[in-house]
């Protein structure tokens, strides 16, 4: 029986928008995955100056925002657990629960990549599955904070065609592979801060969101003030806030 091919793409999603589904998409085609899966992690209100979406918000819009393709799914497996969960903990879970039917990758951006060393359990994390990482304008995406064992699995698919790309997947067994097939400079931090600006800002902001997505948040009148941290972060690049907001990793 083939193994099946299994992404997982952790983050806040608040909100989800079109760079998180370009990067589901093309890893499907590229990574002959079978499905995606969005995992919304909590976000810890004290680590906000203002208050973060509503889990239930953010789990919403991942929903509308996956409904109409077969093979993207949004799991409630960190919001539904008794203790907010670090990824460490949600990895090891899963990794038990498909057991050798699945081939799991976890998927993450350039940004996530740089601070993986923050993470708990950080390197038992990149053991427990494959890693996906994503290459995203504006960030650097190195290897000097990793260990020479991580660095050992790397296979670096930047500037690789589709087929060597289909090819490294298949001879690499846990493998980190990074690749620039989607370069898309779209962040939740930037759409947040647009939303809550000018007609022009939020019409323009209404472009970088799935459709239903967009309606979900004029609906519900989300985003209309913006949040002081991004207004304050948008002068020094959106992904200041990032290391100290991004909650349980
Ligand atoms: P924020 O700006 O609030 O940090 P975000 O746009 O980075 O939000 P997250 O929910 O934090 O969205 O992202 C989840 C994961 O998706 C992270 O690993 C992040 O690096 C990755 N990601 C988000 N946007 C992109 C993009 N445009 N290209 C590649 N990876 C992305």
């Amino acid at each position: 029986m083939r193994q099946q091919r299994i992404a997982l793409f952790g983050g806040t999603f608040d909100p989800v928008h079109v760079g998180h589904l370009t990067v589901a998409r093309e890893l499907l085609k590229l990574f002959a995955l079978d499905i995606v899966l969005f995992i919304p992690a909590h976000v810890a209100p004290h680590k906000r100056d203002a208050p973060p979406t509503s889990a239930w918000h953010r789990f919403a819009m991942l929903g509308l925002a996956t409904q109409e393709d077969a093979r993207l799914f949004v799991s409630p497996v960190e919001l539904e657990a008794p203790e907010r969960p670090y990824t460490v903990e949600t990895l090891a879970r899963l990794r038990a629960e498909f057991g050798q039917s699945a081939r799991l990758f976890f998927v993450m951006g350039a940004d996530s990549w740089m601070e993986i060393d923050t993470w708990r359990e950080w390197e038992r994390v990149l053991t427990l599955t494959d890693h996906v990482v994503i290459t995203r304008p504006g960030h650097v995406l190195g290897t000097e904070h990793v260990t020479e064992a991580v660095r050992a699995r790397i296979v670096d698919l930047r500037g690789a065609g589709d087929e060597v790309i289909a090819r490294s997947v298949e001879d690499h067994e846990a493998g980190i592979f990074f690749t620039d097939t989607v370069q898309m400079d779209v962040s939740a931090t930037e759409i947040r801060r647009a939303l809550g600006g000018g007609e022009d800002e939020r019409l323009n902001a209404t472009t970088l969101l799935p459709p239903p997505v967009a309606n979900f948040i004029e609906k519900y009148e989300l985003y209309r003030e913006a949040h002081e941290t991004d207004r304050t972060n948008a002068a020094g690049g959106h992904h200041a806030r990032h290391a100290e907001d991004a909650g349980a990793n």
